[in-house]
């Protein structure tokens, strides 16, 4: 009997390009695994909305290895300790994984690779992360020079194929999905992700397909919220069900700027993750100190700002384009690029509520959550990243609206506010404002110079 080869999925639940798969088939019959570990992250523990993806992603990738007459096992508890027993139990030679670098995993996998042979393998990225340096050799801090060094790399290699997968004699035990309730039942909010959503290996390829087709447009198209004009990959390629060397080479005939400035956004997801390796708990405090004395209003101890932070998380801020945004997360778990950018500066700097709150909200909330793009991005937006847009420069709602033609979008979003024409609908005045659609929290003006005062004392405080 050929000793089997366990294969742990996590962010990586897919068949095809998938290296830690295809080097376990090639020395021996496969067992895939999956352990829900509920504990391991703290407290960045899955999402609810990331919870709903998995459920179906986990069912999608069963389907998967069922019609290669294979298996999925899942187990829960810890990773280390579940997958220790399951090589004891099953006689397997080694562990094959796709390596995972939040630092959660990071742990995992120095801890198994002491009791275990542990194989791991790249597979998530383009580049594999840290591995883009400088001359002298030092990762890099800020995404344009990250973004050239990068494509002069690219493209590394070509997919791999699905392989061929060989049975073991015998199958352990399996938890039943259904037992973990990912999903939610009471309340069921999830109505909306499920008109929305195709989930799983099969479905992330239509994406892509779909999207091959309208990718000379993305560069237009990509910052109007009411035209589907990005690519909508992202909890596809965090899910990795579709690897992004797949995608890169998926629109390898394709030319103009729309492939170009696509391949950039790409791009971005290796930067995050380059940010990462260098401050594992970056999504966690300020990168730069001097945001240490910003006078922030704390939901937590003041009663006002923990009003704003919820009318801001109900999408009922009185700005129709954030309201609009909020919303859409909340009804399916994704939100535009260009309207996340402008609620997440909204939140910050016109309701003066520190970043991390928001980055929370977004964990929670988005299918796509993911510990480096999300972290990054927040920073990114507040001024207090590695690389980041300056405070100051705030973005102001009321004119993003109209300038990136988002009237349909808040038609769809705030139905309230239907009714209204392209002229008045991304700020209804009071004379239009209807009944039941809030007020605005604060004044765009009052709010933005109370930003600036506000950096103008951390300054002050910060010497
Ligand atoms: P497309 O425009 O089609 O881009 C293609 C792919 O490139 C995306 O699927 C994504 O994987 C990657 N990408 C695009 N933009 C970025 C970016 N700015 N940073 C990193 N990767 C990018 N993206 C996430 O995947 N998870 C998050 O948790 C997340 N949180 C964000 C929080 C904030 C405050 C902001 C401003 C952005 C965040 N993003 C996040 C980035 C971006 O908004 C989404 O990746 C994008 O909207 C997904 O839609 P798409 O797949 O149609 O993107």
């Amino acid at each position: 009997m050929t000793a089997p080869q366990i294969v742990w999925l996590r962010r990586d639940l897919r068949l095809s390009d998938q290296p830690a798969l295809c080097a376990a088939a090639s020395q021996g019959p496969v067992i895939a695994v999956y352990v829900l570990d509920d504990d391991r992250a703290g407290d960045r523990a899955l999402g609810g909305a990331s919870r709903w993806w998995l459920h179906h992603s986990l069912d999608a990738m069963a389907s998967r290895l069922a019609q290669h007459r294979s298996r999925l096992i899942l187990r829960r508890g810890d990773a280390v300790e579940e997958l220790c027993a399951l090589v004891e139990e099953t006689g397997a030679e080694a562990v094959h994984a796709i390596r995972h670098y939040e630092h959660w995993w990071v742990k995992a996998q120095d801890a198994l690779c002491e009791r275990v042979t542990l194989n791991l393998y790249d597979g998530n990225y383009l580049l594999p992360p840290g591995t883009v340096t400088t001359g002298s050799g030092d990762p890099y801090k800020i995404y344009t020079p990250f973004a050239k060094a990068a494509t002069r790399q690219l493209p590394q290699r070509d997919p791999l194929d699905v392989p061929s997968l060989t049975l073991p004699d015998a199958w352990p035990d399996s938890d039943d999905l259904s037992d973990w309730n990912l999903l939610p039942t009471k309340p069921d909010w999830a109505e909306g992700f499920r008109s929305e959503w195709a989930v799983g290996e099969n479905a992330g390829q239509d994406q892509l397909d779909e999207f091959s087709e309208r990718v000379a447009s993305y560069e237009t198209d990509r910052n109007l919220p009411s035209v589907d004009g990005s690519s909508r990959l992202s909890p596809h390629l965090h899910w990795g069900e579709i690897s992004p060397t797949q995608v890169w080479k998926a629109l390898e005939g394709r030319s103009g700027e729309g492939l170009h400035s696509f391949r950039g956004e790409l791009l971005w997801r290796d930067y995050t993750q380059n940010i990462i390796c260098q401050f594992p708990e970056y999504p966690e405090s300020g990168y730069r100190d001097q945001f240490a004395h910003f006078p922030w209003r704390d939901p937590d101890s003041d009663d006002e700002a923990a009003a704003d932070l919820k009318a801001w998380q109900e999408g009922r801020t009185g700005y129709p384009i954030v309201d609009a945004g909020m919303r859409q997360l909340w009804h399916i778990g994704w939100m535009h690029n260009r309207v996340r950018m402008i609620a997440a500066s909204f939140l910050i700097k016109h309701l003066l509520i520190r970043w991390t709150h928001g980055e929370r909200w977004y964990w929670d909330t988005l299918v796509d959550a993911d510990y480096a793009n999300n972290g990054v991005n927040w920073q990114w937006i507040a001024g207090t990243g590695v690389d980041s847009n300056m405070f100051p420069r705030i973005m102001a709602p009321l004119s993003q609206s109209p300038k990136f033609d988002a009237a349909e979008y808040i038609r769809e979003w705030v139905p309230e506010l239907s009714h209204l024409g392209d002229d008045t609908i991304h700020d209804p005045g009071e004379d239009c404002r209807p009944d039941g659609y809030p007020e605005k929290r604060i004044a765009h003006k009052v709010a933005r110079q109370r930003a600036l005062d506000a950096y103008g004392e951390m300054k002050d405080r910060a010497g």
